[in-house]
């Protein structure tokens, strides 16, 4: 149960109510989103909240309460410098798996700024399964990212793993967080106390219900700029990497209020399944995708056999924009 304050509610009426819920032991816990105060109770109550100063007493049988569309109705729209998830628009991020070089990353960044990508991915700091693979430039990666990204103006993005990495992350636009991360709790709450806007990536094995409380960590703990990514998801198939979850989509729209993206990437492992997917993502309803790239697939240190080359990007970008056309999104 959710009680929704107006948000010119003042200390005492709020006092009112914590005093009732106090008498009746009701726990709950305050939070704040959009300026809006909010407490969330615990328990199902039959307390005669009808004060003037509550806009709504909201239910919902899901455990997220910030997230939730029936709770909040509209869409959370997540604005990085200019680029708008959530109120409609398709977005591109596109870009390489890791940062190699300052010049590689440059160069792919020109072509990619020319097709009309809207925001530059290039990870510095990667979650490999194995510690012998290659990890990432880390700050140095960061430091090409911040060059690439003033030569090129577009806005980037880039996965943290380590809270302790924020520092590096100041002209990073948005942080990603990978699916191995996506149940890493410290490390959400740490994000919450930030206004950067945020890719949450689905966990390989999670429940949609557990990406969502995933994301309300972050919200709750007071940032509500968070963008969701369906990476997809672990099965018994083995010719893909991942079993792309489509319906995720609509289900996320439905029960959420939060914008969200396909990686048709790392959902396939695959560059000849990428454009399909891709261009589904866009039909079904997602608000963007976010895709790897490169120069040169079969000689990049990571991902290489997932990675469109920059002629299969082009060409994808002129499909989807007719598409786009087509659907008249
Ligand atoms: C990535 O985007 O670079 C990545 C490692 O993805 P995921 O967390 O989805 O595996
Ligand atoms: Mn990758």
């Amino acid at each position: 149960m959710v009680i929704k304050f107006k948000t010119s509610t003042n200390t005492a009426e709020l006092n009112k109510v914590r005093a009732i819920l106090k008498q009746a032991a009701i726990s709950f816990e305050e939070v704040e989103y959009f300026k809006r105060k909010y407490f969330i109770l615990f328990e199902k109550t039959t307390l005669d909240l009808d004060f003037p100063f509550i806009a709504e007493v909201k239910t919902s049988d899901y455990p997220f309460k910030l997230v939730n569309r029936a709770i909040n109705p509209s869409n959370v729209m997540v604005d990085v410098k200019g680029v708008k998830f959530g109120n409609n628009s398709f977005n591109v991020i596109a870009g390489v798996c890791s940062i190699e070089s300052q010049q590689e990353l440059l160069e792919t960044a020109q072509v990619l700024k020319v097709k009309g990508v809207d925001i530059l991915r290039a990870g510095a700091f990667k979650p490999r399964t194995s510690p012998y693979s290659f990890l990432g430039l880390k700050a140095e990666g960061l430091e090409i990212l911040s060059n690439t990204k003033a030569a090129v103006k577009i806005p980037t993005v880039s996965e943290i793993m380590d809270f302790d990495d924020y520092p590096l992350f100041v002209d990073v636009d948005i942080l990603q967080v990978g699916a191995r991360n996506m149940q890493n709790f410290a490390l959400l709450e740490k994000l919450g106390q930030t206004n950067k806007p945020i890719i949450l990536k689905r966990g390989f094995s999670n429940t949609i219900e557990e990406w969502l409380l995933a994301a309300e960590y972050i919200t709750k703990n007071g940032n509500p700029n968070i963008i969701l990514c369906e990476r997809g998801i672990r099965t018994f198939e083995s010719y893909t990497r991942n079993t792309l979850d489509l319906s995720v989509i609509s289900i996320v729209k439905k029960i959420s209020n939060l914008p969200i993206i396909v990686d048709p990437s790392h959902a396939t492992g695959k560059s000849e399944l990428v454009v399909p997917m891709a261009k589904a993502a866009l039909v079904a309803g997602a608000d963007g995708i976010m895709l790897e790239v490169s120069q040169d697939p079969k000689n990049a240190i990571s991902d290489g056999r997932q990675a469109l080359n920059l002629a299969e990007f082009s060409n994808l970008m002129s499909e989807l924009k007719s598409l786009e056309k087509a659907i008249s999104k």
